[in-house]
């Protein structure tokens, strides 16, 4: 059995893969073991789907090798290109069901999940458009040679992604190493593997060639470890914790040295000026620290407020976050629904807890919400000072902190004051003042009065320890090309 049939209150029954995807065709693993996907909404088990071990890993490497040699790094980007933009439209034709699966297996409220996934189609769009526009270029250097540089793809990619946005991250990922002519193997995170089988299934529709794009589920110490380590991997591309992006670059470095791009953690600060306008401001720090339940690498965890409003932003934020809707994912209105499991509940109440027996004012939230699924409160401590757990660890979770600053140096100091530096945010209506503030912040990137606003025209990716390279933009398409220069002799011998 490599597929099932599975319901959502969204779409009712719909025809679930649940296999490997290898070589464009549904298989078990080897080991035929499988393992099962929990509805973080109520806990109950959703499916199983088949896992790929080691053995599952070297089997859709050979598929990509296979596809890379055969046919892929020759075809047209001309045809790579429409590929990519078919599977966009088919994206937009089955945008009810991958929003719902995302919903379903994620527990993201499914206006959001609409978003993600209309944000992947535009992603793999725009990555169409680029297939057939990345160019080299002629260098002279001596009137007797001819040289010209060309982008080359690398080769076979492993991408290894998280479960915050399942459907995303894969379009990310897979948009720009298949417009430069690259294969891929994706493994995607253990928690959410739904939605990315059934895109699979759109890849063999949209007409890609067999191998072409691999797509498997399981776990991280064994088919993701199997990736970052594998000799036939000419790329590794990683979204995740610092933690295991660690473990991938030193798996990289001690296997064949494959090229490493790791997007990571972050505690970006969202640092708000008397002089901002405060709804405004308020609105996009809430969305900063609440959209996605707080799941987001570049959450805006750490918020900064000058004196001179610190007591009427609290307040009113306060009003703000209660607004939020906490509920079942499929209400159109709610806006954050559960955490994705109870080790991730468990680590963000963990941290809560610290916060409180560490000094911090609990302004609002704190508690479980509801007794079933994976429901926490949008939390907010006040008084929190640099030094705290809750200001310098990576919570992933519906939980700020605030603190109070005099100036704008002090802002930039505390701002800086941590190991990350995926994103920032400055609220003001100084024109001077964000931009002076946005070049000091070291992040990948700067919002100035909006928050989380991504777009797959700009790059994204960190700073200090939140990462190496980018994605999205044009960026994205340097990590997944190599440089290759020809140089031709024009004249006679030169040594006779
Ligand atoms: P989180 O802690 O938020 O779950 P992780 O960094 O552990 O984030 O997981 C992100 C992705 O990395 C997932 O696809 C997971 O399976 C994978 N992963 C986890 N550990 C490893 C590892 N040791 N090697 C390779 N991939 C891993």
């Amino acid at each position: 059995m490599v597929a099932t049939t599975l319901k959502t209150p969204h779409t009712g029954d719909y025809h679930q893969p649940t296999g490997l995807f290898i070589n464009n065709e549904f298989v078990e693993g080897v080991d035929k073991k499988t393992f099962e996907v929990i509805n973080p909404t109520d806990e109950s088990v959703i499916t199983s789907v088949h896992e790929a071990t080691e053995k599952d890993v070297d089997l859709a490497v050979s598929a990509a090798r296979k596809a890379f040699e055969g046919s892929w790094r020759t075809e047209t980007p001309e045809n790579r290109g429409r590929l990519l933009v078919k599977l966009a439209d088919l994206f937009e034709r089955d945008i009810d069901t991958l929003a719902a699966i995302e919903s379903l297996d994620n527990g993201k409220a499914i206006t959001m999940a609409k978003g993600d996934v209309g944000m992947a189609a535009g992603c793999l769009r725009y990555y169409g458009g680029w297939a057939d526009k990345i160019e080299g270029k002629v260098v002279d250097t001596t009137p007797d040679t001819f040289n010209y540089i060309r982008k080359e793809p690398i080769g076979v990619c492993g991408q290894i992604i998280p479960w915050n946005f399942p459907i995303l991250m894969w379009a990310w990922k897979i948009g720009p190493a298949v417009a430069a002519g690259n294969t891929v193997v994706i493994k995607t995170a253990e928690q959410t593997p739904l939605s990315a089988l059934y895109a699979a299934k759109l890849i063999k529709e949209a007409g890609f060639p067999p191998g072409v794009i691999n797509v498997i589920s399981g776990f991280g110490k064994i088919a993701g470890a199997a990736i970052a380590s594998h000799m036939n991997i000419d790329k590794v591309a990683f979204t995740g914790s610092t933690l295991v992006g660690r473990q991938i670059m030193k798996a990289a470095a001690s296997s064949n040295l494959k090229k490493v791009t790791l997007e990571l953690g972050g505690k970006s600060p969202n640092i708000v000026f008397d002089d901002a306008d405060i709804d405004n401001a308020i609105s996009w720090v809430n969305f900063g620290i609440f959209f996605n339940h707080g799941q987001c690498c570049c959450a805006g965890s750490r918020i900064y407020v000058q004196e001179g409003i610190y007591d009427k932003f609290i307040e009113r934020f306060k009003e703000r976050a209660l607004k939020n809707k906490v509920d079942d994912p499929f209400q159109a209105d709610t806006f954050q629904g559960p955490q994705i499991s109870q080790l991730q509940f468990d680590r963000i109440m963990g941290y809560i807890k610290h916060g409180t027996e560490e000094g911090a004012k609990l302004e609002v939230g704190g508690k479980r919400k509801g007794d079933r699924g994976f429901f926490i409160e949008p939390t907010i401590f006040s008084g929190v000072t640099e030094d705290m757990k809750i200001s310098q660890e990576e919570i992933f979770g519906p939980v700020c902190s605030i603190s109070k600053f005099k100036t704008k140096e002090d802002a930039i100091k505390v701002g800086n004051n941590t190991t990350y530096g995926l994103a920032a945010a400055v609220h003001t209506s100084n024109l001077n003042t964000a931009i002076e503030v946005s070049h000091a912040l070291r992040a990948g990137t700067v919002w100035v009065n909006t928050y989380n606003t991504l777009h797959h025209q700009l790059p994204f990716g960190g700073f200090k320890e939140s990462g190496i390279g980018r994605e999205l933009g044009e960026a994205a398409l340097d990590n997944y090309t190599q440089t290759k220069t020809v140089s031709i002799r024009l004249g006679d011998a030169l040594f006779g």
